[in-house]
């Protein structure tokens, strides 16, 4: 429609899945008579709202909060909220319809939303994040519930802010409804596993991957981009997987270490200390630091795994990760690489684990901290876990089994489009025209 003109990330999203689904229309004419495509690309409701708070010096502020809910058709909306300045409607609908095909994938029964606000968490005290979060869930409150919508962290989003909105949820409600965020602390109901979720999936699905062609973690070199909550959990596992780490990196650069990334100190500056990434070099002297992040992808690597943001890989840097020998890409960011990027790595066999399949883990272990809550139960670390790990690999299984249905074996970008796609379909064919 003329009206999503603007919104390219949405549209650069949506063009990935319906290019993909081609073949799949062509076999099931009933989509077609049921406009299952218009509908998809309709979110069921759309929430701007005004979020006013008020800085440590009394100034009055005001960001715009966005809550997405997109799909309902095979569970509550679910989806996590970003923070980021970057935040606007086409960047919260994206995520949103990413999210409707990703959830399905996970086998578990969650739809698809996505929200957030373009406030910037970078250098605001923790009484700001606290007012600045009360208020965005005062509004946000109104539209959420463990059956309704289950929000979670995303970029700018992880253990303090959700313990602050839970906090207000529970004042706004009167209850305390645990199932209603998701990446909660461990001691107020949250899952054991989920901090790692993302990262760990991310590497346990590249891991079949290069099973598939005889290859492993172990021996090779890894360049992970971002040091937030996906990165950190990625380098962990892809480490414990006998992976050297090159290099990581934040907004204003990444780091390079020869000797490979020494995970406890990226984590104590970031975890802890709240600092940048540049600071690493000090404690480090074999390593050093290179201003702007987009340069990490020059790093010659056997496995690449873009953890940061949207489109952080272009058609160039994938051109140059392939010059360099590259041999497989997890996307443990939502959408990191552009479609000319995806086109490149998929010319040159390169194995691509698309976002939607491989980051799935933390979604994933958010529904099951969804059924931890209900039950009114917590399962042990390697118990979700294992869980975890086999949910992962019936993703890729899944994903690769409908690429090579509908002729495109090993394509696991239309596999996973796919795979996902049918679940909601159907479940929305049998809902009635709602
Ligand atoms: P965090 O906020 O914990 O970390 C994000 C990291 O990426 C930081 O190092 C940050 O640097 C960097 N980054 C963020 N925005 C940009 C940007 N515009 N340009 C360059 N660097 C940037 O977020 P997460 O680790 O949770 O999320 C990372 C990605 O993974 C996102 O795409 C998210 O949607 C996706 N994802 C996250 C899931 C989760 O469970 N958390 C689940 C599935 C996907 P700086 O600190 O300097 O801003």
């Amino acid at each position: 429609k003329k009206s999503n003109a603007h919104e390219t990330e949405f549209l650069q999203a949506v063009k990935e899945v319906l290019d993909s689904l081609v073949p799949v229309l062509a076999k099931n004419p009933q989509y077609i008579k049921h406009a299952i495509l218009e509908r998809m690309v309709e979110p069921e409701r759309t929430i701007s709202f005004r979020v006013p708070w008020v800085d440590d010096q009394g100034n009055v502020k005001v960001n715009r909060g966005y809550r997405v809910q997109f799909n309902s058709a095979i569970g509550p909306y679910k989806g996590g909220l970003r923070f980021h300045p970057s935040v606007n409607q086409s960047i919260i609908k994206f995520l949103g319809f990413e999210q409707i095909f990703k959830n399905s994938l996970t086998g578990q029964p969650i739809g698809g939303g996505k929200g957030g606000s373009d406030f910037d968490p970078k250098g605001k005290s923790d009484f700001e994040i606290m007012r600045f979060t009360q208020s965005f869930m005062s509004e946000l409150s109104k539209y959420i519930g463990p059956d309704t919508d289950v929000p979670a962290g995303d970029i700018g989003v992880g253990a303090r802010e959700i313990g602050y909105m839970f906090g207000q949820y529970k004042k706004m409600r009167g209850a305390y409804e645990a199932g209603v965020l998701t990446g909660k602390g461990v001691g107020y109901g949250g899952s054991l596993a989920r901090k790692e979720a993302t990262g760990y999936g991310t590497v346990y699905f590249v891991n079949e991957m290069l099973k598939s062609k005889g290859l492993s973690f172990k021996d090779s070199t890894v360049v992970v981009s971002g040091s937030g909550n996906v990165s950190i959990y990625a380098m962990e596992k892809a480490m414990e997987l006998g992976a050297k780490i090159l290099a990581c990196s934040d907004s204003s650069g990444y780091v390079y270490d020869r000797n490979g990334i020494d995970l406890n100190t990226v984590k104590r500056l970031k975890e802890v200390e709240g600092k940048r990434i540049s600071e690493y070099v000090k404690e480090h002297p074999g390593s050093v630091f290179y201003e702007g992040f987009g340069g990490i992808w020059k790093i010659p690597c056997d496995i690449a795994l873009p953890c940061a943001t949207q489109n952080e890989i272009d058609e160039e840097a994938a051109k140059l990760l392939v010059a360099n020998g590259v041999k497989a890409i997890g996307e443990g960011a939502n959408m990191p690489s552009t479609l000319e990027a995806v086109d490149v790595f998929l010319e040159n066999n390169v194995l691509f684990g698309p976002a939607k399949a491989a980051n799935a883990g933390g979604v994933a272990v958010s529904a099951l901290e969804m059924a931890q809550n209900s039950a009114r139960l917590s399962w042990t670390f390697d118990e979700v876990d294992g869980k975890l790990k086999e949910i992962m690999t019936n993703i890729y299984n899944d994903s690769l089994k409908a690429a090579e249905e509908y002729g495109v074996p090993g394509n696991l970008v239309v596999g996973a489009n796919i795979a996902g796609f049918v679940k909601v379909a159907d479940a929305m064919i049998t809902q009635g025209v709602i």
